[in-house]
């Protein structure tokens, strides 16, 4: 199995990422992705993009290149109340925006209870779509309180080749949370979380552990173009 759509890559403008918004859907286009959401991170790490970033994306034509792009954005949960580092406006301005914990950004000690707050905050707000590597060990919370809310508001669970590939503390992590979202029908996106141009659309790791556990393919959003528009169609994005 291959993945049609990569919901989680960089550009230059997250400033440790190394390719262009364009050698990317370049790249999405030369190995025959259908789509890709360019989603850079939030403001509050230091030289990261300003809000106008996020707001003008729309320069970039819905389908380049023969490749569908959603606008979005990665932003940072900034606190355990679920603060965000992205204004609601450009939230509401963007196809596609994705929660994550990280450590330059989120401050103060994280618990259990902490952590499946934040989350809890991220599937009740109406802007977010998926939270990020969420198998982080510093960052466990209570997965299945968390994935029957999120299978509940019809939100994502992403599935980071990145965490498997290169993190093994990670990697319990998300196969104990593959399994929850099969058992509570949550769907999840299989995600590079590229930041150069060899990696967008190579997830074959997070394929591999998925097809271990059975995952259905009718529970992954970018398994197939189908599953895709179908996931675009519920959420309002719009094809072209
Ligand atoms: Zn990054
Ligand atoms: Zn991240």
């Amino acid at each position: 199995m291959k993945i049609v759509a990569d919901l989680h890559t960089h550009t230059i403008m997250s400033v440790h990422a190394y390719c262009t918004a364009l050698e990317m859907i370049t790249e999405a286009n030369r190995i025959g992705l259908y789509g890709m959401a360019i989603t850079d991170h939030g403001e509050s790490m230091q030289n990261f993009p300003h809000f106008y970033y996020f707001m003008n994306l729309h320069a970039i034509p819905r389908v380049f290149n023969d490749v569908r792009v959603l606008k979005g954005v990665e932003a940072n949960i900034s606190d355990f109340e679920g603060h965000l580092d992205v204004p609601e406006e450009a939230l509401r301005n963007l196809d596609f925006c994705i929660a994550s914990m990280h450590m330059p950004t989120l401050h103060g000690e994280p618990t259990v209870e902490k952590c499946t707050e934040a989350y809890l905050k991220m599937a009740e707000n109406p802007y977010i779509n998926m939270i990020a590597h969420s198998g982080s060990p510093y960052y466990k919370y209570d997965y299945e309180k968390v994935i029957k809310e999120f299978a509940k508001a019809g939100k994502l669970i992403e599935i980071n080749n990145s965490s498997i590939k290169h993190k093994a503390d990670f990697v319990p992590n998300c196969v104990e949370i593959a399994k929850l979202c099969k058992k509570h029908k949550c769907r999840v996106s299989v995600d590079t979380d590229a930041h150069f141009i060899t990696q967008l659309g190579r997830a074959d790791e997070a394929l591999k552990m998925l097809s271990d556990i059975d995952f259905p393919e009718s529970l992954i959003v970018n398994a197939s173009v189908e599953n895709f528009n179908a996931y675009l169609k519920e959420n309002n994005i719009p094809l072209s």
